[in-house]
């Protein structure tokens, strides 16, 4: 569903991604993890059409992202195409960044209703069944001021659900929340993995890498370093970089 090839990335003179190749089969969860500065948020982002690329080709369910090919040469899509391919993305950050003065369920019907254009009633259907397989269905009416980290950020993934996106894309959702809460959300997540979403996760769990991830990709300095299966690469590491941050992290 998701091939990234040759994919450069700088920011200005700084080359922070240099040639990633990925690729993540549908249904599948490719869990990306990596030091601080590796790149791995950079990557994200240039999947989500975040940020331009400066090499290489990234496509999601057989469509180049973020531009058009004709006759080998790369048009730029129009912002319309863009938000067209966005809304085929869900995100998730590390910080829930939900609208403060919105409730759980106004997050949640914000795009179905104003991106979408769904009628209210269906929409408000649709965002308490999302609530409701995050776990808050008894949270619906509470504002994001009055739910815990975790709570937030099962609304948040509840939002990116909403669109029906067919990709995925977590960047360390659990790395701001207090230890006791992180569990809640990985269940999330993990619930969702079962029910066939396509989910690229950058994380620092690494029991969640094993035992939800279908794929492990260790990246560092900008380039993949190692990947392939979870429980392969964490219990015989191929690389001295990779054995020293799994032992940082493990
Ligand atoms: P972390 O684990 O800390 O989140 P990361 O692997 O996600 O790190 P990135 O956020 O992708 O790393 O950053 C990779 C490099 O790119 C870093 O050196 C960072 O300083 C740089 N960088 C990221 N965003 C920008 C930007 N908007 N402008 C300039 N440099 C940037
Ligand atoms: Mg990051």
């Amino acid at each position: 569903l998701v091939k990234i090839e040759g994919l450069h990335k700088y920011y200005g003179h700084h080359h922070v991604l240099r040639g990633i190749d990925m690729t993540v089969n549908q249904g599948e969860v490719s869990v990306v993890i990596g030091p601080s500065g590796s790149g791995k948020s950079t990557m994200l982002r240039c999947v989500n059409l975040l940020e331009s690329i400066s090499a290489g080709r990234i496509s999601v369910g057989g469509q180049l992202i973020g531009y058009r090919e004709v006759n080998g040469k790369l048009h730029d899509l129009k912002t319309k195409e863009i938000a067209a391919q966005r809304r085929e993305i869900g995100m998730v950050f590390q910080r829930f960044n939900l609208f403060p003065h919105k409730t759980a369920l106004q997050n949640v019907m914000e795009a179905p209703v104003h991106v979408k254009g769904q009628p209210k009633a269906a929409a408000q259907k649709w965002a308490l069944e999302l609530l409701d397989r995050v776990g808050l269905g008894d949270r619906a009416g509470h504002y994001p001021s009055q739910l815990s980290g975790g709570q937030q950020q099962r609304v948040a993934i509840a939002r990116a659900l909403a669109m029906e996106p067919e990709l995925m894309l977590f960047d360390e959702p659990t790395s701001a929340l207090d230890p006791e809460l992180v569990g809640d959300v990985l269940n999330v997540m993990k619930d969702l993995a079962k029910s066939g979403m396509t989910m690229i996760v950058v994380t620092h769990e690494i029991g969640f890498a094993r035992e939800v991830g279908d794929t492990l990709t260790f990246m560092d300095g900008g380039v993949v370093v190692e990947s392939g299966d979870p429980r392969e690469i964490i219990a015989n590491p191929q690389h001295a970089r990779t054995k020293e941050f799994l032992g940082r992290v493990l």
